[in-house]
């Protein structure tokens, strides 16, 4: 450990030691809070225990009702089949209750109301926002609004977007793409709904890009094309060049503004009446990354976007010297800060140099077989390195997957990537070339079951398939919920005798680092956020734990105050006033919009009925009644999906069918409405089939009367 190591650990520690009982003061300070329970009255679960609406019906009215209600009453039970069934019927409601308590557990994990949030930071002391409270909100007009649209407290990192309005003047900051997970069954990917935006598109001034990751960029397909195609979209060439790619994927691709930015070159560019805004270049794990500096009425305001700090970077070293300027000069009176390795202790151990070491190890360790690299397709400078250690070596290289071969035509033409002379080849002619020649780059890192990797296992890619020799390299590390497709794919890898080499597995074969993550470590952030020494905090980019320890970082070891941090959720209305003051103010609509891979959109109710049906089923039976008699015409036709093998179910189906015959034969003196004969054959099916398997599927009467 170096000097300077030393005394900023010793720093650390006593700034720590220091702020110790005020921590212990906070703990104690929330324990005295009054919890406003979920249930409480404008609390997340309050319509769950709400009283019965005061009866106000006229009673004349209501004894009109009595006697339809009781007529209709005795006619149902002239209907009423015996199910001969040994469960109670309280046992089975209790089941579909649990049951769709769990399906929209599941299915609304994303969506947002009034999201809970006790966080000390919450803005209102700790305690719950109510529906009241943000009503009875006054605005002020001469605040600055900062809105997170997407990117706050959601499960999973994503849907990055943020609006900063004043008066009657907006920008828009990034509009990215979430990936759903399999939470989602059928679903890709979802983006930020943008109901606030399609309302006041008018105040729309411009619309910028900190760079090109999906997180950030991926809505733009679905977003821009909403948007008057004259509004300046702002991003470095890259960006725009990764975002341009995107909308060619469009049936009608729009001609947009693009305007191309060079932060090093430190413009302001005057958007609007009452804004400005800067790029700033930093570091991260993609070309053409930046920070944005927007300069407002009520002082400056700085977006991290998504950073990392290296001593020895292998592009240009982020902008201090600028960052530093603006700090001195003008000072920053508002920090947007992401928030994704806050949980990371200490700082980078390694650069990305020492990972192109590491590939080339495992070239010269391997050197009689094919090297086959997976990465993420947008890691251009871990490409660049895996061009120049193959070309060292005489091996080509060939790119696999279909983003990775985009990306890498988007960096040679925006200049963001060197490559040796007659290095890379066409996986076609690859296979020409004796294995000891070959590095394939691939996708598939993520163990995504259709990506390169996987289909170099099952044989189903159209050149390659692994072999014994083969070496496969993850440069990279899995993403929080992809750990078992990764592992599947490395077993796959494994069964086909191949070797495989993981980053953080050193130990195995003693080679490594294989990755570089993009995202800064928390004593980076406590480095970097002591440099900008902002007024007010504002952790973004991050689950809901990451942004609370990166607030509890701000205010335990930077020493900014607890009333100038705020955890914010997607679509609080935070006001930045005239006084350089945070505080927040309301909400506006938000929430998501579900898309597949056919890039076509899914409604919530469908992957509520998914989730349903994945879990227990479908059942449909259609009964064919003469119009006239009402008599069943032929035995019903009873098809079962995802619940049970019919034809080993001969007992169970002959009691359905008995049911129906009673059911229809008593129904024909009381000649009941279509709808409510369906919803009592629906539920005494439901209960047969509950009592017989414990389960109960979706049930669907077909009644057709000829
Ligand atoms: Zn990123
Ligand atoms: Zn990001």
């Amino acid at each position: 450990m170096n000097l300077k190591e030393e005394e900023r650990r010793a720093r650390l520690l006593k700034m720590r030691a220091e702020r110790l009982p005020d921590i212990k003061k906070q703990f104690e300070e929330a324990q005295k809070r009054n919890f406003n329970s979920n249930f409480a009255p404008g609390g997340k679960d309050a319509k769950l225990v709400a009283k019965p609406a005061k009866k106000t019906a006229a009673k004349a009215t209501k004894a009109v009702k009595e006697t339809a209600k009781s007529k209709a009453k005795s006619e149902a039970e002239a209907r009423k089949v015996n199910l001969s069934v040994s469960t109670k019927k309280g046992e089975m409601v209790h089941h579909q209750r649990m049951l769709s308590q769990d399906v929209n557990a599941q299915a609304t994990q994303h969506i947002i109301g009034i999201p809970v949030n006790k966080s000390r930071y919450n803005g209102y002391n700790g305690e719950q926002v109510t529906n009241a409270k943000i009503k009875s909100s006054r605005p002020d007009p001469d605040a600055v609004r900062i809105i997170p649209i997407g990117g706050l407290g959601e499960f999973g990192i994503g849907k990055n977007m943020t609006i900063i309005e004043y008066k009657s003047e907006m920008i828009v900051i990034d509009m990215g793409v979430l990936f759903a997970g399999d939470d989602y069954p059928g679903v890709n990917y979802m983006i930020p709904d943008i109901k606030y935006l399609e309302d006041n598109m008018q105040n729309v001034k411009a619309i910028l890009f900190t760079h090109a990751h999906l997180d950030h960029i991926g809505a733009c397909r679905h977003l821009l094309p909403k948007f008057n195609p004259l509004i300046p979209i702002y991003g470095t060439d890259f960006t725009i060049d990764m975002i341009k790619k995107q909308m060619s994927e469009l049936e009608d691709v729009p001609e947009l503004n693009y305007q191309v930015v060079q932060p090093l070159k430190h413009e302001k560019y005057q958007v609007s009446e009452h804004f400005s805004v800067e790029f700033i270049h930093t570091l991260h794990s993609i070309p053409g990354n930046t920070a944005i500096v927007v300069r407002t009425p009520n002082g400056l305001i700085y977006l991290s976007g998504d950073w990392r700090h290296e001593e020895n970077p292998m592009g240009i070293q982020t902008d201090y010297e600028r960052i530093d300027e603006i700090v001195k000069n003008e000072g920053i009176d508002l920090m947007l800060n992401e928030s994704t390795n806050i949980d990371s202790p200490g700082r980078h151990p390694h650069s990305e140099f020492d990972v192109g070491d590491s590939l080339g190890k495992v070239m010269d360790h391997y050197a009689n077989g094919r090297v086959i690299i997976s990465c993420f397709s947008s890691q251009i400078s871990r490409i660049e390195l895996i061009l120049k250690e193959a070309a060292a070596r005489g091996r080509k290289v060939a790119f696999s997957g279909f983003s990775m071969i985009n990306n890498v035509e988007v960096a040679l033409r925006a200049k963001s990537i060197k490559v040796p002379k007659d290095t890379i080849m066409k996986m076609e002619d690859i296979i020409k070339l004796p294995d000891e020649k070959v590095c394939i780059v691939c996708t598939g890192s993520q163990g995504e079951l259709n990506a390169v990797l996987n289909r170099m296992i099952t044989g189903a890619h159209k050149f390659i398939k692994i072999k014994s020799t083969d070496t496969v390299v993850f440069s990279s590390n899995p993403i929080p919920g992809n750990e078992p497709h990764v592992v599947s794919t490395v077993d796959g890898l494994l069964r086909e005798g191949a070797q495989v080499i993981q980053n953080g597995k050193t130990h195995l074969t003693n080679i490594g680092p294989l990755h570089l993550s993009g995202h800064a470590y928390y004593e980076d952030h406590v480095d970097f956020v002591t440099r900008l020494h902002p007024t007010n905090y504002l952790p973004y980019h991050g689950e809901f734990y990451m942004l609370q320890h990166n607030a509890e970082m701000a205010e335990n070891v930077i020493g900014i105050p607890k009333d100038r941090i705020l955890i914010a959720d997607d679509g609080d209305i935070i006001e930045f006033t005239k006084d350089k003051k945070i505080k927040k103010s309301g909400r506006i609509h938000v929430g998501n919009k579900l898309y597949d891979d056919a890039d076509q959109p899914v409604h919530e109710a469908v992957i509520k009925d998914r989730i349903h049906i994945s879990r227990e089923g479908i059942f449909i039976i259609v009964l064919t009644l003469n119009k006239k008699t009402g008599h069943l015409m032929k035995t019903p036709d009873i098809v079962s999906r995802a619940f049970i093998y019919l034809d080993n179910s001969e007992e169970l189906i002959g009691k359905i069918r008995h049911y129906l015959r009673q059911k229809t034969d008593k129904s024909i003196s009381t000649d009941p409405e279509m709808k409510v004969l369906k919803e009592e054959i629906k539920e005494d099916i439901t209960h047969i089939l509950f009592d017989a398997t414990g389960h109960t599927p979706i049930v669907i009467p077909v009644i057709n009367k000829v």
